[in-house]
């Protein structure tokens, strides 16, 4: 557990990996500290698409700083600041994720190499790929429950899961087991925008 922070949006208490720091760039806009390396004061949010798109209205941010906060425009049609962003960061992130977990030997994929590490009990959490279809998420769905471990979306595709593995294949499931890499990846999967 983190240090408990107040969502400026929903101000419920929240876990600092349930969400994202809000920092003011030199000219006083707004920017997500996704890599939480940005320096100066910020204002916390929940990672749920409800909380973010809440963050650029109702003048919470000029509240949160005490001074105007500019809001950036998204375009037309697009969903609003930071959501765009955010999804955009997430996929990179469990890119690079997934990727490092792989190589560490504690993401494994495919169907049949996948339910032999739940039956040998190595699995600790199951992901699903962003395009997994209803019948194989129903499928690994019942399997997750069986074996009592999370089952998460994630929000690369069957396609960019196998790529990011090195595979040309589709990956629509993955295994993670025990180990750092793994446990990282868990929590980029966690605050991801697709949920199942
Ligand atoms: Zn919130």
């Amino acid at each position: 557990m983190g240090a408990q922070r107040t969502c400026v949006v929903c101000r419920r208490h929240m876990d600092q990996e349930d969400g994202y720091c809000v920092v003011l760039g030199p000219d006083g806009s707004p920017a997500l500290d996704v890599r939480r390396k940005l320096p100066g004061r910020g204002a916390w949010v929940h990672s749920t698409s409800e909380c973010l798109s809440g963050l650029g209205q109702r003048g919470r941010l000029n509240r949160a700083f005490k001074q105007p906060v500019p809001i950036p425009k998204g375009a037309d049609g697009d969903e609003p600041w930071p959501l765009p962003l955010v999804r955009e960061w997430q996929r990179r992130r469990q890119r690079e994720l997934v990727a490092g977990g792989f190589g560490a030997g504690q993401v494994r994929s495919g169907s049949n190499v996948v339910q032999g590490v739940l039956v040998s009990g190595w699995a600790q959490e199951l992901a699903l790929a962003a395009d997994a279809g209803t019948t194989v998420a129903s499928d690994w769905g019942k399997k997750a429950k069986g074996y009592e471990l999370p089952l998460h979306r994630s929000q690369l595709t069957a396609a960019e899961l196998g790529a990011a593995m090195g595979r040309t294949g589709l990956r629509s499931v993955i295994a993670l087991g025990p180990g750092p890499a793994a446990q990282a990846l868990s929590l980029e999967l966690k605050r991801g925008l697709s949920s199942l």
